[in-house]
């Protein structure tokens, strides 16, 4: 059984006294940011002067500095800028100013397990992955809740690193949901297996093709989106909160006898059989060197695919049907 972590397990006393930096008042970065604040903790925003976080940042009442500045102010930095921009920022404005017992957190391993940064042996490298949009680690801990993380020590000099892995995850709200600790290496592979395999990948591709199946068949689009896409919604919120059997329970007994017949046919053998290649290209690195490779080329793969997804018939009827099921006039969701 995985080591869970709960309140009871986590002191934000070795917070109590340092400076907490977080780098980045994105989707992460703002929340977590909020919620140490909110637990009481000492935090200041590291962003680029002048930009859409610099401005947001201040309005929310943070102390803000430029990246370099927050860091020379700080003990404890969250590292919570995309993945990508990573390594060149703690380069020129973060290694250059750490010093000698600080602590430095990730909110994802890439980086460090796919050796792109590496921290000098006199700090401490941890990390707090909460398995969750960031704007959920904010609701969820405004209604006395929170969301589940994983925590991981990559380097301990002080002999400390999980207890401060546990206070951040505390002061996130984390605890409250429960934390287990991993790896720098298990969360960074399970991460993205997970979320390009079944999360983002699987989820989209699946309900894509559900879609194209039903429209080439010739049924109505909006009646197809309503059963494969509005409605993955509702069917999975019964598997989160009760399980697949729970789900199993409040469908009909047509649809428990129809789905358990009919899904291992059509998500069979070989759909594993892809899911375990593309798990070979994220272990042996190979995704991850496509991936800094894209990026470094301005991104145009991933431009294209966007542009694509934009235009397929199911966002299409999609913008219109959530403008009548959300009343938004003018969403351009
Ligand atoms: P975001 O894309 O939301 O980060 C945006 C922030 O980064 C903004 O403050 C932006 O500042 C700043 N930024 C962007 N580019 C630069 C740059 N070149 N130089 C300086 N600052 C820059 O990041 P996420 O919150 O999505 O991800 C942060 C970390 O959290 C990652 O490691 C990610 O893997 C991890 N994570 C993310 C999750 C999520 O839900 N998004 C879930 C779990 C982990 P500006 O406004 O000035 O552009
Ligand atoms: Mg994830
Ligand atoms: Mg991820």
């Amino acid at each position: 059984m995985a080591k869970i972590f709960t309140d009871k397990d986590a002191s934000l006393d070795v917070l109590k006294d340092k400076t907490i930096a977080v780098i980045g008042y994105g989707s992460q970065g703002r929340a977590q940011a909020l919620n140490l604040r909110d637990s009481g903790l000492n935090v200041i925003i590291g962003v680029r002067p002048g930009g859409r976080s610099w401005n947001l940042a201040k309005q929310e009442g943070f102390e803000v500095y430029p990246i370099d500045e927050a860091v020379k102010r700080a003990d404890v930095i969250l590292m919570l800028i995309p993945d990508m921009v990573q390594p060149e920022v703690w380069k020129k404005q973060i290694e250059p100013h750490l010093r000698e017992g600080m602590v430095v957190d990730f909110a994802h391993g890439f980086n460090i397990h796919f050796g792109l940064i590496k921290p000098p042996e006199y700090v401490d490298v941890v990390m707090v992955a909460p398995k969750s949009p960031g704007y959920m680690v904010r609701e969820m801990f405004m209604k006395g809740y929170g969301v589940p993380a994983l925590v991981a020590v990559h380097q301990d000099y002080s002999g400390r690193a999980l207890d401060y892995a546990l206070a951040i995850a505390k002061g996130i709200g984390c605890t409250r949901a429960g934390v287990i600790l991993t790896t720098f290496k298990e969360e960074t592979e399970t991460d993205l297996i997970g979320e390009q395999t079944v999360l983002v990948g699987g989820l989209m591709e699946l309900i894509k093709k559900g879609f194209e199946v039903l429209v080439e068949l010739g049924y109505q689009p909006e009646v197809a989106y309503f059963e494969v896409l509005n409605e993955a919604k509702l069917i999975m919120d019964l598997i989160w909160r009760y399980g697949i059997r729970g789900m199993l329970e409040n469908v009909s007994e047509t649809a428990r006898y129809g789905g358990l017949t009919v899904g291992p046919k059509v998500i069979d053998e070989h759909v594993k059989e892809n899911m375990k290649r593309a798990a070979q290209r994220v272990i042996s690195g190979e995704f991850a060197k496509e991936w800094v490779e894209e990026y470094r080329r301005g991104m145009p793969t991933l431009k294209q695919l966007l542009e694509e997804v934009s235009n397929h018939p199911i966002e299409r009827v999609g913008r219109e049907l959530r403008k009548i099921i959300f009343r938004e006039e003018q969403s351009n969701q």
